[in-house]
């Protein structure tokens, strides 16, 4: 489902440096929390050179920033580069769990690690002051959508006591992927909105939700008429945290969305889960 891979260029560690500098140059000077997606890991000495890495947490410092944001598989989650961040400043390790089932995870998001793996690296980076983010994916392909919105609920009790901050990510349908071509064949629908709802408000704070993409066909939607209210919702609850305003969110076609779930749980409910 991931599309990073086809749009990645290479570059040494004078470009990421240029790159860094070009975007803080382009931010505001009261700017206090840093963000770098890497869509990938930053902590992977082969993506970001070791050097490029340790010149912009230096240059990080040096700018008061109060709090950094990174993203890292587990694998390169060590003592050594959560080091290498905390000792310039306060720093955030979000990690692409996805799904806490082990199945779901290799199977249908082929991610290549474990559950465990993901609990060590949050300990490893708890037990030197640092926080974890974690990431939930809604609806990866060869699952029900009620099968989706289940893990994703389980995977947020699963995670929460590991993580900081959970962070719960819609499927959206990128360009060159497998799921692409499900989606082309009929065979893969993004998330419904209403599912997401389900998640946020079944699974302990704080977690966020950017829906990206949200009323398009190839980002998560419901009908087309409450789509963009239901959106606007979730992007405050992420500020408010406060899930009574998306309890009161309807429209017709909520009955459309379990009925679906319904009629999909009796054709596949036996498929992965
Ligand atoms: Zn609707």
């Amino acid at each position: 489902m991931c599309g990073f891979a086809g749009e990645g260029a290479p570059a040494g560690a004078d470009d990421l440096i240029n790159q860094f500098q070009w975007a803080m140059g382009r931010s505001s000077p009261e700017v206090s929390v840093v963000k770098i997606y890497t869509s990938g890991s930053f902590l992977d000495p082969d993506e970001m050179p070791v050097q490029a890495r340790d010149e912009i947490l230096r240059r990080l410092q040096a700018l008061g920033i109060s709090r950094l944001v990174i993203e890292s598989r587990p694998e390169y989650i060590t003592a050594q580069s959560v080091e290498a961040c905390l000792s310039h400043l306060p720093t955030e390790f979000a990690i692409g769990l996805e799904s806490s089932n082990d199945l779901i995870r290799e199977k249908a998001i082929r991610k290549g690690f474990s559950l465990q793996d993901f609990v060590a690296a949050s300990e490893q980076v708890h037990r030197q002051g640092g926080r974890i983010k974690a990431y939930i994916l809604l609806k990866p392909p060869l699952l029900t959508e009620g099968q989706a919105m289940r893990d994703a609920i389980a995977t947020g009790l699963a995670a929460h006591t590991h993580a900081d901050v959970l962070s719960l990510n819609l499927c959206n349908v990128q360009r060159n992927t497998v799921v692409e071509r499900m989606w082309q064949r009929g065979e893969f629908r993004p998330p419904w909105l209403w599912s997401a709802l389900e998640v946020l408000k079944s699974v302990p704070g704080p977690i966020v939700c950017d829906p990206v993409g949200a009323g398009t066909r190839r980002g998560p939607h419901n009908c087309g008429a409450c789509d963009e209210s239901i959106a606007s919702a979730i992007r405050d609850h992420a500020l408010s945290q406060d899930v009574g305003p998306l309890k009161s969110l309807d429209c017709s076609c909520k009955a459309a969305w379990r009925e679906l779930m319904e009629l999909e749980e009796g054709a596949f409910g036996a498929v992965l889960l």
